[in-house]
C-alpha cells in the first residue's frame, strides 16, 4: 500500500511528466525518500562478444556469484536499440518492411535462448501488433500486452525481467491514437459509463488510467489523443519510479524507458518527447 501511495505522489508530482526526460526526473531531486538514490553496483563482466549466440547465452555461468549467475548482458546499447526500432517503423509505414527473423532457421536458433533487444509494453488492441509495426521477427522484442497499456506488479516484474536476465534496454511504453481503455476511461470520468461494464473488472483498469485521464488539460482540443499521450508517459514513470532495479539501470545509462504514441492511421510511431520538441 505505501509503494502505492508513493507512485501516487510520484504521479502527482510528475503531472507533466510527458515533458520531462525521465533522466531529468530523477537528477531533478524528485526522489522518495523512502527510497535511497540507487548506487552503482558492481555489475558481471560481460563477455567479448556482447551478442552471444543463442546457445553461449543459455550456459549457466557455475562460478558466478548468485547476482550474477543468471544476469544477461545488454544485447545492444539503449541507442541502438531505439534506432533499430524507428528505422523497423519507417519500413513498415513507408510499405517497405522486410518481415526478418520470421523464418524456420530462425525459429530454431532462438529455440534454446532469447535475447530480445527491447520491450515494449502496448496495448492488447488487436491493430496494434508490434512485430508488424517494427518490423522485427522471432526472438526480437519482449512484448507486453494489456488494455491500456498499464502498469501493474506482474507488468513490471517482466519487464525486470527482459531487462535482468534477457538484456534487454530498451523499454518503450506504447500508446495509440483512439485507444478504447482510455476513452473508456475519459467516458466514466465525465459519468459517461457504459452500462454494460458494470459487475466487471473493467473498473480496475479505469482506475490505472485515471491519473493521466485527469491530467488532461481542459482546453485540450482532442482530450483523448492527449490522455493518450500522458498515459503512455504515465506507465513510463510508473515503471521508472516503481522498481530500483531498473531506475538504477536507467541512471547507468544501461537501459532507456520512453513513452510513444502509435497512429492508427499512418501506422506511425511517435516518440512522445520528439512529438513535443
Ligand atoms: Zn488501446
Amino acid at each position: 500500500m505505501a509503494d502505492l501511495c508513493r507512485r501516487r505522489l510520484m504521479w502527482a508530482l510528475g503531472a507533466g511528466l510527458a515533458a520531462l526526460p525521465l533522466h531529468a526526473l530523477a537528477e531533478g531531486g524528485i526522489e522518495d525518500e523512502a527510497t535511497p538514490k540507487p548506487k552503482p553496483k558492481p555489475r558481471p563482466k560481460a563477455p567479448a562478444k556482447p551478442a552471444a549466440k543463442p546457445s553461449e547465452a543459455a550456459k549457466p555461468a557455475a562460478a558466478a556469484e548468485p547476482e550474477a549467475a543468471h544476469a544477461a548482458p545488454p544485447s545492444v546499447t539503449p541507442e541502438a536499440a531505439m534506432t533499430r526500432l524507428m528505422e523497423g517503423n519507417a519500413r513498415y509505414v513507408d510499405g517497405r518492411a522486410t518481415h526478418p527473423n520470421a523464418d524456420g532457421a530462425r525459429r530454431v536458433a532462438v529455440s534454446s535462448a532469447q535475447r530480445p533487444f527491447a520491450t515494449i509494453l502496448t496495448c492488447a488492441d488487436s491493430r496494434v501488433a508490434p512485430e508488424l509495426i517494427f518490423d522485427q521477427g522471432l526472438g526480437d522484442l519482449f512484448v507486453i500486452r494489456v488494455a491500456g497499456n498499464v502498469v501493474d506488479d506482474a507488468v513490471l516484474a517482466s519487464i525486470e525481467y527482459a531487462a535482468l536476465h534477457l538484456g534487454s534496454t530498451l523499454v518503450m511504453v506504447l500508446g495509440h491514437e483512439r485507444c478504447g481503455a482510455v476513452k473508456a476511461t475519459l467516458d466514466a470520468l465525465a459519468g459517461r459509463g457504459d452500462p454494460t461494464d458494470r459487475d466487471t473488472h473493467i473498473g480496475a483498469l479505469a482506475a490505472l488510467i485515471t491519473p493521466a485521464a485527469q491530467a488532461v488539460p481542459s482546453d485540450a482540443d482532442d482530450r483523448l489523443d492527449a490522455a493518450v499521450s500522458l498515459n503512455a508517459a504515465h506507465a513510463a514513470g510508473e515503471i521508472f519510479a516503481g522498481s530500483r532495479t531498473l531506475r538504477t539501470r536507467v541512471l547507468e545509462g544501461k537501459l532507456r524507458i520512453v513513452a510513444a504514441r502509435y497512429d492508427l492511421d499512418d501506422g506511425r510511431v511517435t516518440p512522445t518527447r520528439a512529438r513535443q520538441a
